[in-house]
């Protein structure tokens, strides 16, 4: 059974802590987790959780305590990281496009590194040599999933080293003697085609005989969660025969000598996260009825950033009769959350929910029109703890200094 929970404890939730606010629900997160676990052990797996989808550290913490590692995509990360109580051993920087400062950083706090530029490899060549073995970032050409601005792999992106590069890339590490232990690549985000990681790992198994201390294949993140009702998440299950089937097929594959890592983010946190809002006002447009919610794109932003979908229920009139809305949100921007959407009918003050929220949610809120940051709610065992206290005036001056 998935784990989800009910309208009557989001509303209480909601009455308690005021609105808008995020949920968090912790058994949803082990569901998730336990599929990753289950799915791949038909290989030698670690899984590492990408914690850019969300790093409230009561959510680092219950994974920590779930058996889970963490994927850090900034030095800041790793410290929160690390603050979380997790081992070094346990972390994973994944770094994109950062000063050479931070990877200095991340080997002080010797955690695993991959790096995803020829410049930063270079200067870690000539400072580390063969003492810190480190991971490189490639970028395997592949065009993953729907949604061009969530691929991150394909021959046009920004990430990770061209695999073209390879003879460059080959020089500077004969060059400096760097101990090359893992390849990664994360080709996207919400993939659901198995084949699109088969595909991606293929890529990495012809790179073998160039990298012969190779102990590790990183094919990042990115498994889909179900946001639309009749949507359907990657099948880990299937993923990982797949995965294995192409270690049997492949001549310069071994999965006994070869470990698996995984980076997921959204497949982890996403489900289990609600946003419960208020309706501030009702307006009538013409033809369309707009509900204004008391939030925008400063608390979530994928259906702005993305063209996201996130189911919209009415916690407050569960069994009304259906009519459609535009829901929008407060913030002096175009801040439509959806147009067109079936909803039970809508009054002011009721309590509308955003599904599937715990990524990308909370943690690319801003102070955009000097609103608060929401509080954050976890549910575990049954029992609401509030995790993240909402923002008050103070917070948004507390940076400022006043010189004028
Ligand atoms: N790993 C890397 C390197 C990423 O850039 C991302 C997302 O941006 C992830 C993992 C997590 O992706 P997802 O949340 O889609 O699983």
């Amino acid at each position: 059974m998935t784990p989800s929970l009910a309208n009557e404890q989001l509303i209480q939730i909601a009455e308690q802590f005021g609105t808008p606010v995020y949920v968090y629900h912790a058994e949803k997160i082990k569901q998730q987790y336990e599929k990753l676990k289950n799915g791949f052990a038909v290989l030698d797996t670690r899984i590492f959780y990408a914690c850019k989808a969300l790093t409230n550290i009561n959510i680092l913490r219950y994974i920590k305590g779930i058996g889970c590692n963490i994927d850090c995509s900034s030095i800041n990360e790793v410290k929160m990281a690390l603050h979380a109580g997790f081992e070094p051993n346990n972390i994973l920087y994944t770094s994109n496009g950062i000063a050479f400062s931070e990877i200095e950083e991340a080997v002080a706090a010797g955690v695993h590194i991959n790096i995803d530029s020829l410049s930063n490899l270079e200067k870690f060549g000539k400072k580390y040599g063969h003492s810190y073995p480190v991971g490189v970032r490639l970028r395997p050409n592949i065009l993953a999933g729907g949604n061009i601005k969530i691929s991150t792999g394909h021959d046009k992106s920004k990430f990770g080293i061209p695999v073209e590069q390879i003879a460059e890339l080959e020089k500077i590490v004969q060059q400096h003697n760097i101990f090359i232990r893992a390849l990664h690549i994360h080709t996207g985000s919400e993939i659901k085609d198995a084949d699109v990681f088969v595909k991606g790992i293929e890529v990495l198994f012809d790179l073998i005989p160039h990298f012969p201390e190779l102990e590790v294949i990183d094919l990042g993140g990115g498994f889909k969660v179900p946001y639309r009702p009749e949507e359907k998440e990657t099948d880990i299950a299937l993923l990982g025969q797949k995965l294995k089937d192409a270690f049997d097929a492949h001549p310069l594959a071994d999965h006994k000598k070869l470990q698996v890592w995984f980076e997921p983010g959204k497949f982890l946190v996403s489900e289990c996260g609600y946003l419960v809002t208020q309706v501030n006002v009702l307006k009538e447009n013409g033809k369309v009825d707009i509900a204004g919610v008391n939030t925008g794109l400063n608390h979530l932003i994928r259906p702005m950033m993305y063209d996201a979908y996130h189911h919209i229920s009415n916690l407050s009139n569960p069994g009304g009769k259906e009519k459609e809305y535009m829901i929008t949100g407060y913030i002096c921007e175009t801040d439509t959350f959806a147009t067109d959407r079936l909803l039970n009918e809508i009054k002011e003050g009721d309590y509308l929910v955003f599904h599937n929220a715990g990524a990308y949610g909370f943690e690319m809120s801003s102070n955009y029109n000097s609103r608060y940051k929401p509080a954050e709610v976890l549910v575990k065992d049954g029992t609401a703890h509030l995790i993240r206290k909402r923002e008050e005036f103070d917070d948004l001056l507390k940076t400022q200094l006043k010189v004028l």
